[in-house]
């Protein structure tokens, strides 16, 4: 039986992304996807590279920070549209028009590689004339990137081809390690062998690792979405934040390549059903000077979030030629590019040790 040198678990962002790192330093890595590339969060997701990143301190911000910085050159590279933009959040009442200072200093703080800017209301609305009118002031943050996620990961897993590197599709349901190999076995596909793995089965990860003895909850909350047309709008604006800034990705109206618009995403609690299409639509409209025409599309991912609301990158107690990610919820698009550099290195560190 051929042994591979890595089998990647999972043809997400992350997943793609390892492979082709591992690949570029000449490893043979076959990724093994349960469903289609991007079956998971890496093609449901709002497409946003965050400027505005989650607390210090934690793994999440630091991975997204580098992501940020790593993702235009990986765009053309690849030949992917996208939408260089600016996040706006209008204040429309007194309380908030009296808010901004304080709302501009907690972004500046969160905030990688841009400052955030309080702009006159007339000045905005003539930038972005399908906002609501009566603006009175605007938090005006620069340096956001859009994209279709559908759109990355396709030429992802073509990059990924074109590198050597082999995708099959079957799910897998055990991992164990054997005779100094990591021993796989996976429906349609039956009995892989390889010297190392990288688990980035993103919702099914944490499954894996349990099933391996490494004990982390995770939960899954439902993020909801809809894609529409013909809105006009080029901008991201988010609501006036009711609570606070410490967690900034709460959803707005996103312009995507091609024209096309995203409201959302609202987020249920974890275990409840997603939002429906009528209520992402409401939810957001009242940013708009138009009413949104039908969405073209509702789109559902879901968020897994670990139990310190961070990323884990750990390398299996038990089977050392293991190495999960779990909890990559967002910023994780953002960070994929630093995740999947750090994954690698595990990676050829476990290799190298054999
Ligand atoms: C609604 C929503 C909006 C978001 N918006 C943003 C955003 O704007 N910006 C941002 O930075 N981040 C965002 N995120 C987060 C981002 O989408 C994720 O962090 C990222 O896509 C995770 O990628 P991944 O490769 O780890 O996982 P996934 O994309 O989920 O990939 C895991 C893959 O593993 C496969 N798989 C699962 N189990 C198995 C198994 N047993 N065997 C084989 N294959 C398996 C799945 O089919 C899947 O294709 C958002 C997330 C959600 C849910």
């Amino acid at each position: 039986m051929r042994v591979w040198d890595a089998i990647v678990v999972g043809a997400g962002v992350v997943g793609l992304l390892t492979a082709i790192e591992l690949a570029s330093r000449g490893v043979e890595v076959l990724v093994v996807e349960a469903e289609r590339p991007g079956g998971g969060a890496s093609s449901r997701n709002a497409g946003v590279l965050h400027v505005v990143q989650p607390p210090p301190g934690r793994l999440r911000r630091r991975l997204a920070y580098e992501g940020l910085k790593l993702y235009p050159r990986l765009l053309e590279d690849l030949g992917v549209e996208h939408v260089e933009t600016e996040l706006i959040i209008p204040a429309y009442t007194r309380v908030q028009e009296a808010l901004t200072p304080i709302l501009a200093a907690s972004i500046k703080a969160l905030a990688a590689h841009s400052k955030p800017k309080i702009e006159r209301g007339r000045d905005v609305l003539r930038r972005e004339p399908a906002l609501r009118p009566g603006v009175r002031r605007a938090v005006v943050v620069g340096g956001y990137i859009t994209l279709d996620p559908e759109e990355l990961v396709s030429r992802l897993a073509d990059k990924a081809v074109e590198m050597g590197v082999g995708i099959a599709r079957g799910r897998v349901e055990t991992i164990a390690c054997r005779n100094g190999q990591v021993e796989v076995i996976a429906d349609r596909l039956g009995t892989l062998e390889a010297r190392v793995l990288v688990n980035t089965a993103g919702a099914g990860a944490a499954e894996l690792a349990r099933q391996m003895g490494l004990g982390v909850e995770v939960k899954l909350a439902a993020g909801a979405m809809t894609l529409h047309r013909r809105l006009g709008v080029s901008s991201i604006v988010s609501w006036f934040p009711s609570r606070g800034v410490r967690e900034t990705k709460g959803g707005a109206v996103i312009p995507w390549p091609g024209g096309r618009v995203i409201l959302g995403p609202t987020f249920s609690k974890p275990g409840q059903p997603p939002h429906s299409p009528e209520e992402v639509v409401s939810r957001y409209s009242g940013l708009l000077n138009v009413e949104p025409p039908s969405p073209e599309r509702y789109i559902v991912g879901y968020r897994t979030m670990a139990s310190k609301r961070d990323f884990i990158l750990a390398r299996d107690e038990r089977c050392g030629l293991t190495i999960h990610a779990l909890g990559i919820e967002s910023p994780g698009l953002t960070a994929a590019p630093a995740l999947a550099r750090r994954l690698a290195s595990m990676a050829l560190s476990v290799l190298k040790d054999l």
